[in-house]
Parts: structure tokens; sequence; C-alpha cells
């Protein structure tokens, strides 16, 4: 199967798994043989995990994504505030120096509510399509989200309180994601009301820095209370529309995050701080195909994962450009 095909069929639900022996190159075949050969002692072992631990805590990757979320959010504040007419409107639509720019998701739900294309909408996809194209689908979710940042910061907690074993986390099947999508377009289609758009708590959130609170801040915190105490980056993981229609977008990105094989230690630091562990399947020892690996389309390239990697098994790429640090 393509890598294309199988990045997609694995954002929609489907588990990774190991790669038929014939999709391997010569070259990672030939790495996975002296890996497989090779035992590292306890102190080598030791030494990994130091080096993973001091490069982990420079969360520069991090620090980065945290000051854009948060500059491109106070950007609506201010906007509304000193009527400046720079970013009017919320994330879901908005208007930036005069260009309309519409979510793709809310506005699919708008027109299948409405029954009709709607032009203005219309022109707003389109800048916001190919702004994702350039700037990599799902980095959306984590580098403009309020919702993300919010659940990141809980995230913490539910960590910490799992650590304890004060909660045993509940995990769901990925596909659920999938139904949701389904479900949320059938309702805006039967009811004509954009019903994923009252629940949505990244509008939710939006609205309510640029426009004041609401009522509907208590559904948000539902949410939170859900992810702390039962079930790890839920709304993320299980339901939101938003990452699957960004998700479908960044996979024709040339923005992503890729693998390198070679000096990898396979000890899936990466995977415990990612929020889609499922791209991260190839660091796993013997399952990358080929010694370099793209991250799939589900990837949010929020640079935990690069933040985590002391080889730079993990790096950000711009296609056709060098790699980012
Ligand atoms: S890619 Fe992941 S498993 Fe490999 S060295 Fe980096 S953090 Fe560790
Ligand atoms: S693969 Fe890395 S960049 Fe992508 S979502 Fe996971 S941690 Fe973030």
């Amino acid at each position: 199967m393509s890598y294309f095909a199988a990045s997609i069929k694995q954002m929609l639900g489907a588990n990774p798994g190991k790669p038929a022996p014939e999709d391997y190159s010569p070259e990672a075949r030939e790495i996975h043989v002296v890996k497989k050969g090779r035992k590292e002692t306890k102190a080598e072992l030791m030494a990994i995990e130091e080096a993973h631990a001091l490069h982990e805590r420079r969360h520069l990757w991090r620090k980065r994504r945290w000051m854009t979320l948060i500059l491109v959010n106070l950007l609506f504040v201010v906007s509304y505030y000193f009527d400046v007419q720079l970013l009017e409107g919320a994330l879901t639509a908005s208007r930036f120096i005069g260009f309309h720019m519409a979510d793709l998701n809310s506005a699919l739900q708008v027109m299948l509510a409405f029954k009709h294309v709607v032009l203005n909408l219309l022109i707003g996809t389109v800048t916001v399509f190919i702004l994702w194209i350039l700037v990599g689908g799902r980095t959306f979710c984590s580098w403009v989200c309020p919702y993300h940042l919010l659940a990141e910061w809980t995230e913490t907690l539910h960590l910490w309180l799992e650590a304890k074993k004060w909660i045993r986390p509940v995990t769901f099947h990925r596909g659920a994601r999938t139904i949701f999508y389904v479900l949320f377009a059938l309702l805006a289609l039967v009811t004509g009301y954009t019903v994923f758009e009252t629940l949505s708590p990244t509008g939710i959130l939006s609205r309510a820095m640029i426009y004041g609170p609401g009522l509907a801040l208590l559904w948000v915190l539902l949410l939170l209370l859900f992810e702390v105490f039962v079930s790890r980056r839920a709304w993320c993981r299980y339901v939101c529309p938003i990452g699957l229609t960004y998700g479908l977008v960044g996979s024709i990105s040339p923005v992503r995050v890729k693998y390198n094989l070679k000096d990898c230690h396979h000890e899936g630091n990466c995977r415990k701080v990612c929020l889609v562990p499922h791209v991260l399947d190839m660091t796993i020892k013997g399952r990358a195909a080929d010694v370099d690996v793209p991250v799939g389309a589900d990837c949010t390239r929020c640079g935990l994962c690069v933040d985590a990697c002391p080889t730079s098994s993990l790096t950000y790429e711009v296609l056709g450009l060098k790699k980012l640090q």
C-alpha cells in the first residue's frame, strides 16, 4: 500500500501494524539486522535515558508553539477591543486584513445545514485551505486551537494521577472520530443547525475570549474534567472533526515531521508525549520500512517528539528545503 493511502487509513482509525517483508528497503533491512544483534549495556541504557531527559527539558518547540498559539488568539482579542480591523471575527470565521478566512469544518457544517454553497464562506475556505496546506494541516490543532492548549495543560494532571495509580485511564477506538465526523455532518444536513459548532470547545473558547464568557464554558470544563479523570485527550483523539478535516489537508502539505532510523534508540519517549502515537509506530524497533520515513497526516506538527528526541531522529522538514532546528 502507498505511504499516502496508509497514512489516511491510519487517520481514519486503522492500526499501523508491521510493514510487509517486501516493503522494507535494503538499507533499512541492514540497519534492523545490526540493531537486532546489538544489546546495550546497563550503563549505555542509563546514558540514553539521561540524554533523553536532558534534551526534553529544553522544550524548544513547545515554547515556540505556545507563544504562537497565545499570540494568534490574542490578536483576535486585541483587534476586537481596539477595533483595529486586523483580525476580525473568531476562529470559526474571520477576516485577516480584509481576507475572508473560514474554518474548513465550520464552513462544511454551515453549507450542509443551509443546503447550498455560501459564496463568502467558499472564498474564505479556499484561503484557509491554501494556508493550511502550506503550514501543515493539523498544525491548526497544536499551534492555533485554544482548546488544545488547555487540554495540554490539564493532561499533565491526568498523567500525574495515572503515575500515582489514582486513576485507571480509559481508551476508545480511534475510529470513533470518523464516526463522529459523519454523525455531525448528517446532523447538520438533517436538522439545518450546525450542531457541532454549538459543542465545539474550539469555537466556544475563541468566542469567550473575544466577546466575553458564557454558560457554554461549563461544557468545556466538563470535557476537561473527563480528560483529566477518565480518558487522556479524549476530545481531540476520539471526537473532534476539525482534526480530521485538517489532517486530510495536511496529507498533501510540504511541512511535516520526518523520522530517520539510523540513530534511534527505540525507547519510545516520543510516543509517550504524542497526542497521536500511532503516527510514530515506525520508531518501534523493526518497524521502519525505510531509513527516512515521513510522519503520517494525523500528526499535529506539535514538536513534542522533536523536543523529546536527543538523537535528531525526529525533525521538522519542509519538502525541498533543509530540515528545521
Ligand atoms: S525517535 Fe523516539 S525512540 Fe527514537 S531516539 Fe528519538 S525519542 Fe527515542
Ligand atoms: S508525531 Fe510528534 S509532532 Fe506529530 S503530533 Fe506526535 S508528538 Fe506532535
